[in-house]
């Protein structure tokens, strides 16, 4: 056996030192690398057709010799290359448009393969064809066969790759070990490693590629669900965060709510308490769709904490947020004479030192912040529990360093933004989850409804109408880039033509995320109280903020957010007992943007939103700054193949629990992908 993820590349028949170049380029440096450089895709070329069978509107694949080859220029902006070909039964033509360059690539006498869909009007011809330049002799790898196409750069051809991966198939297939136990590749009836191999680039038939597809997916999988598993498991072994208590301060806070808890925030509260009062930490996410009432939840894990002497921090993405969770905090605890502080970046200096002061401290208390609360400075003196709001917004690094400053503290993540099962899986598999699947009561109904454009104005008026019944509205508008001013001259300019044109007698206000916070204090407060009915916004509003009575959002652009971002806004409204109106306008650039948009107003059911995110824009955007799933999944893809995904966390919940340290002779090589993968972020006992 060999290790093949330490073998060159450049020892594979056909490499060499200056190819070997060529594929670093494009991140291949060992066998294991090119073994799994799966292709694009295939191409069916079982089935040559004669040029003289061909028929209009088929898709066909020909193998034909270039015969003659020129460039037309038809207008004064168009060029049209065609190359005449035959394969001794009939001439057809293969058609390009404005690419007069390709005359440079093909040669009388050249035999080439075409594939595409064929027209016969005045001639008959493949227009914009898939092509391949064919060697000499018999070839039996480019034609004839299911043919693998690869994602390649400019000076790999698929021809030279295809031969590579020929060799490197033949030579080093059945070399590494099989990190699937026989046993188990039985039991699901998985196919070998080398068979995977071979048919996953020269697949036989569809079938044998779909076989070798599942084999190799499951390979991807197992080590990811066994990482999250053992990191699991090593952070239940940890201990000394028992927090038990008569839980007094929990009590009299949840007795002086103005409203009874749902079933689902009792029962994530229960669940939260068992573990915190657990020897080893907890490491829960609670998840819940917008206002399904998570701050309560937060509060009470805080309080938990409190009562067993320990200090607890609310950690928020946004300032705005943060006021908001202190006041909120403010009005709940001051009453139980609860010590409590806010730490965020824009304090007085004098101010934020004080905190700090007291924080450092062993006395219990509550603090409420930004990132502030990871600062290099912050010291707490014994911070017992940790919730991270909105967690979706911060970066796996940032909730490691408020880990840091506790000895293993109690942990939970809130978020709003509804994972799909599948992924779930993946990115939050080390966690245990509560889900808040039921939104308190009396909350009235959300409607959406895209304004086309041309009607801005309609929803201006109706915006005017509900008003002057006693609603209040949000009117969004885009950050086109963080980083941008611009825009922001766009909100701050749209605040005021459309208080100068549209709402003249109506009380407009303005807030973004780069003002000062006693100006963008003084803005909520005013919007809270009603002063201001009509409040301007970036997307700064997009998480948390809950003002009752506000129950019209209008979205311009809405084009330029991504559908859980439109989700989470639309989650602003529809908090209180009034009827709410979502609308949205913007001018969709492609049909993708536009069924994510349609898909918007169908629908308030955060989880089929995110299904459809997920399917539309792949897993990138909710892997950003997770550690572990996203880049290690070449083939797997995590809507389809749920079922896999699934037996896969089966398959190492029980080798996890028979073998932890995976010393067991037939988990050998599991171990060492594991070591050589995850190397640091959990022990396996020795490290590799
Ligand atoms: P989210 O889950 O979106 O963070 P919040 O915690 O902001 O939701 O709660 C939304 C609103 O619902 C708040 O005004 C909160 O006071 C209210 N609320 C929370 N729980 C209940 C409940 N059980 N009954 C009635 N209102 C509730
Ligand atoms: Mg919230």
């Amino acid at each position: 056996m060999q290790e093949l993820d330490r073998v060159n590349v450049q020892f594979v028949k056909g490499v060499g030192p200056r190819r070997a170049e060529l594929f670093r380029a494009i991140e291949v440096g060992t066998v294991a690398d090119l073994l799994s450089y799966y292709p694009r895709r295939y191409e069916d070329r079982r089935q040559i057709s004669r040029v003289s069978q061909l028929e209009d509107g088929q898709e066909a694949t020909v193998r034909c010799k270039v015969m003659a080859i020129g460039n037309k220029r038809v207008g004064p902006s168009m060029t049209i290359f065609q190359v005449a070909l035959s394969d001794g039964t009939g001439v057809v033509y293969g058609t390009w448009f404005n690419q007069p360059y390709l005359e440079s690539r093909f040669k009388p006498g050249q035999e080439l393969i075409l594939t595409g869909k064929v027209q016969r009007h005045r001639q008959l011809q493949i227009v914009s064809p898939e092509y391949e330049v064919l060697g000499a002799g018999g070839d039996t790898l480019n034609t004839g066969r299911i043919v693998p196409v690869y994602p390649l750069s400019e000076q790999l051809t698929q021809r030279t790759v295809r031969q590579i991966i020929h060799n490197c198939l033949h030579a080093y297939s059945g070399k590494g070990a099989d990190p699937l136990p026989a046993e188990l590749r039985g039991e699901l009836r998985l196919c070998a490693l080398p068979e995977a191999l071979w048919n996953i680039h020269f697949p036989e038939t569809p079938a044998a590629l779909e076989a070798a597809r599942r084999r190799l997916v499951f390979d991807e999988l197992l080590p990811v669900q066994l990482a999250i598993l053992l990191k699991k498991r090593q952070l239940a072994r940890k201990s000394g965060s028992s927090k038990r208590s008569s839980g007094k301060l929990l009590e009299a806070f949840l007795g002086s709510l103005p409203f009874t808890l749902t079933g689902a925030q009792t029962r994530a509260i229960a669940e939260i308490r068992a573990d915190m009062e657990k020897e080893s930490p907890m490491n829960r996410l609670l998840q819940g769709d917008v206002g399904s009432g998570k701050t309560v939840v937060a509060v009470a894990a805080l309080l938990i904490a409190l009562d067993a002497g320990y200090q607890g921090v609310l950690m928020a993405p946004t300032e705005i947020l943060a006021e908001q969770h202190w006041r909120t905090i403010q009005a709940l605890l001051a009453p139980l004479g609860v010590p409590r502080h806010l730490l965020i970046g824009d304090m007085e200096d004098g101010e934020k030192a004080s905190v700090r002061e007291a924080l450092k401290k062993d006395t219990p208390a509550i603090v409420v912040g930004t990132h502030a609360v990871i600062q290099g400075q912050v010291e707490f003196g014994r911070l017992g529990a940790i919730v991270v709001d909105e967690q979706h917004k911060f970066g796996v690094a940032q909730r490691a360093r408020l880990k840091a400053k506790g000895v293993n503290p109690d942990v939970l993540v809130m978020t709003a933004t509804p994972i799909p099962r599948t992924l779930a899986l993946t990115l939050y598999g080390d966690l245990d989850i509560s889900l808040l699947d039921e939104l308190p009561p009396g909350r009235g109904e959300v409607t959406s409804h895209e304004v086309p454009p041309g009607e801005i104005e309609e929803a201006y008026r109706f915006i005017r109408d509900e008003v002057a019944k006693g609603s209040q509205a949000y009117i969004v508008y885009p950050l086109i880039n963080e980083n941008e001013t611009l825009p922001l001259g766009a909100a701050t300019e749209m605040a005021a033509r459309l208080k100068r044109d549209h709402f003249p007698s109506l009380g407009v206000g303005l807030i973004h995320g780069r003002m000062e916070r006693g100006e963008r204090e003084a803005v909520m407060r005013e919007f809270r109280e009603g002063r201001i009915q009509v409040l301007v916004a970036t997307s700064v509003i997009e998480v948390g903020l809950d003002i009752p009575r506000a129950c019209i959002m209008l979205v311009e652009h809405a084009e330029r957010f991504g559908l859980s971002q439109l989700h989470q806004m639309r989650g602003r409204i529809g908090r209180g007992g009034r009827r709410s109106y979502f609308f949205y306008s913007g001018r969709p650039a492609s049909e993708e943007a536009q069924k994510r948009l349609a898909a918007l107003a169908r629908t308030t059911d955060g989880f089929a939103i995110a299904e459809l995110d997920l399917s539309l824009r792949g897993p990138g955007e909710f892997f950003s700054g997770r550690q572990h799933g996203g880049p290690d999944l070449k083939l797997a893809d995590l809507l389809r193949d749920e079922k896999l995904l699934r037996q896969a966390r089966a398959v190492a919940e029980r080798i996890v629990a028979g073998d932890p340290m995976l010393v067991m002779e037939q988990h050998a090589e599991l171990r060492r992908i594991l070591v050589r993968r995850y190397q640091g972020r959990f022990s396996l006992g020795v490290t590799g």
